[in-house]
């Protein structure tokens, strides 16, 4: 077995990022600026803006974090997404998701300029996905697309089965997988809680994807011998030995189905730092796009 290591693999983008930005310094050009609004105090939420202004000051790009209170109302939140796409200085936004639940998610994602989207989410960016056009690829799909070419995984011909179908992960997921290009050329199947035979389809799956937020939900028995296996889930669970009191558990059940993988992504270290290494790609892109 082999460990898909998204640690390792999102270092070297990150590296070539660092070397982008220093030949811009030089050449006298705008450096990246990454604006992230967080609403409220939720833990992970907490955790992933938190990584991504790091990854930020690693790379030697610019980020700013606004930061609201769970009661902001939505109209405040739609009238800072006007003024981040109005702002030359910011070149790419995000709004960490989930919002409280009296903010339409949709319809804050729908208000960002698809030019400064860097999460790839706005219907402008997903339709030009589906089209193979150029535009911002959603940052958790991206990463493991990215992971499975760095990493020399053939995908061509196989068999790929992914569970979760969310707008974020495994729909998108199966649109860059079954593509005609180098990964993809993937035989999909894109299964949810209403599949039938789960256990039967994923046993045929060469590529088996995990993205269902149900720790260890995916077990040995439903993995065939050598099979590529790429864990999404992060949900955390309690765990007395931490002094946090608890720790971040994949959707895969690592210990046994490691065993009976060729390659397997760990969690956390899989594809949780692949996804902002997306993020930052998308970022620096969003730059470049404007010609600046
Ligand atoms: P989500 O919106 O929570 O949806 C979960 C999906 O799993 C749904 O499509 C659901 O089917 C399916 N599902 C639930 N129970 C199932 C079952 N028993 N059998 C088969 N399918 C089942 O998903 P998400 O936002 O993509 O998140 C999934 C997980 O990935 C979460 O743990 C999340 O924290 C994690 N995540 C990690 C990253 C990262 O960077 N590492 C990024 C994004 C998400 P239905 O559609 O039928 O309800």
């Amino acid at each position: 077995m082999k460990l898909l290591d998204g640690r390792h693999t999102s270092e070297e983008i990150r590296k070539e990022l660092s070397e982008a930005v220093l030949q811009r310094k030089k050449e006298g050009k705008k450096i990246p600026h990454l604006a992230a609004i967080l609403v409220g105090n939720d833990g992970g939420s907490l955790t992933y803006v938190g990584a991504k202004v790091k990854a930020c000051d690693q790379i030697g790009f610019e980020s700013t974090l606004i930061r609201y209170d769970d009661s902001v109302p939505e109209d405040i939140l739609l009238a800072k997404v006007q003024s981040l796409n109005e702002d030359k200085s910011i070149d790419g936004f995000i709004v960490q998701l989930p919002l409280p639940a009296h903010i339409d998610e949709l319809k804050i994602t729908q208000a960002i300029d698809p030019k400064k989207d860097v999460d790839g989410f706005h219907p402008v960016n997903l339709g030009n996905m589906v089209l193979n056009l150029p535009g911002f690829l959603p940052a958790t799909p991206a990463g493991i697309v990215e992971l499975l070419k760095r990493n020399h995984i053939e995908t061509e011909g196989k068999k790929c089965v992914i569970i979760g179908r969310s707008n974020i992960v495994g729909t998108p997921l199966s649109i860059l997988l079954a593509r005609n290009s180098n990964p993809g050329n993937c035989t999909v199947t894109l299964a949810h809680s209403k599949t039938e035979n789960l256990k039967e389809i994923c046993q045929q799956a060469d590529i088996l994807i995990a993205a269902i937020g149900r720790p260890g939900f995916v077990t040995a028995d439903m993995v065939k011998e050598g099979a590529v296996v790429i864990d999404v889930g992060t949900t955390r669970v309690e765990d007395p030995s931490r002094a946090r009191g608890w720790r971040l558990k994949g959707d895969v059940d690592f210990d046994e189905v490691s065993k009976k993988a060729s390659h397997i992504t760990p969690v956390p270290g899989g594809v949780g730092p692949m996804t902002i290494a997306s993020l930052m790609i998308n970022t620096l892109k969003a730059m470049e796009l404007k010609g600046k």
